[in-house]
């Protein structure tokens, strides 16, 4: 087996900090415009939606559904190299179509369905970052 990498770690910006302002305390927070309520993710400077800058992080409920997944077999993904095989989710949070987060679970997504709820835990990783996950739940 090739020489492990370290597993990447979330760079934050001044976009992105809030969101993992509140990971860090396991809440999920998603920036939300304030003009039309649409849910921007990941964040961005002006509504997708309307364009406002009047943006601001509000809480979501974590439950969702997998919108779409991928098996991973390939050793080439630097810090995954000794996780294959592995299953990335594409989850669809309830509050809005299209408002995906991305998520992994182990092993080659044997059980795993598309529409499949999902529900939300925490994962502790390096530099104190905690990173939103989910899993298929039943
Ligand atoms: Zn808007």
């Amino acid at each position: 087996m090739a020489d492990l990498s370290p597993r990447p770690v979330p760079a934050p910006d001044e976009l992105t900090q809030p969101f993992w302002d509140a990971t860090a305390a396991h809440r999920l927070e998603i920036q939300r415009c304030t003009a039309c309520g649409y849910y921007n993710h990941p964040p961005k400077r002006l509504c997708d939606q309307c364009t406002s800058p009047d943006l601001g992080f509000v809480p979501v409920s974590g439950r969702g559904q997998v919108y779409s997944y991928t098996v991973m077999r390939q050793t080439s993904i630097a810090g995954f190299e000794d996780k294959v095989p592995y299953t990335t989710l594409l989850v669809e949070l309830e509050e809005q179509p299209q408002l995906l987060l991305v998520s992994t679970v182990p092993g080659d997504g044997a059980g795993i369905a598309i529409g499949q709820s999902t529900e939300l835990w925490w994962e502790p990783i390096e530099e104190g970052f905690v990173l939103p996950q989910f899993r298929p739940i039943a």
